[in-house]
């Protein structure tokens, strides 16, 4: 998957956080709001470690969610929230047609 050059803005990131409401939109599992480098993210956190002072949530303990592109940008689909949706990363990285940007 190409992801390289390309990240989303931070306001549409914010839209589609709380249009999501933090869940994954294929399985329903629900995420952790952190801000990660700086950024809004969501993030899973099964051991429930305090995530607000680290900065780096992803391995074993922390694993970020992603924003899957509904249509990809490779095929037209446009950088807007209409566009994307939040998935965890379990869903998104088993759909191996589509690119995303976490
Ligand atoms: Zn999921």
């Amino acid at each position: 998957m190409a992801t390289a050059g390309r990240s989303i803005p931070i306001a549409i990131r914010w839209e589609v956080i709380e249009r999501d409401d933090c869940t994954c939109q294929y399985c329903g599992k629900k995420g952790t709001f952190v801000y990660r480098y700086s950024k809004p993210a969501v993030v899973e956190n099964p051991n429930n470690i305090d995530i607000r002072e680290v900065d780096f949530y992803n391995g074993s303990d922390v694993i970020a969610f992603e924003m899957d592109h509904v249509v990809p940008v490779s095929k037209g689909g446009k950088m807007s929230s209409d566009n994307l949706v939040l998935a965890c990363r379990y869903c998104n990285r088993s759909k191996g047609d589509r690119d995303s940007d976490g």
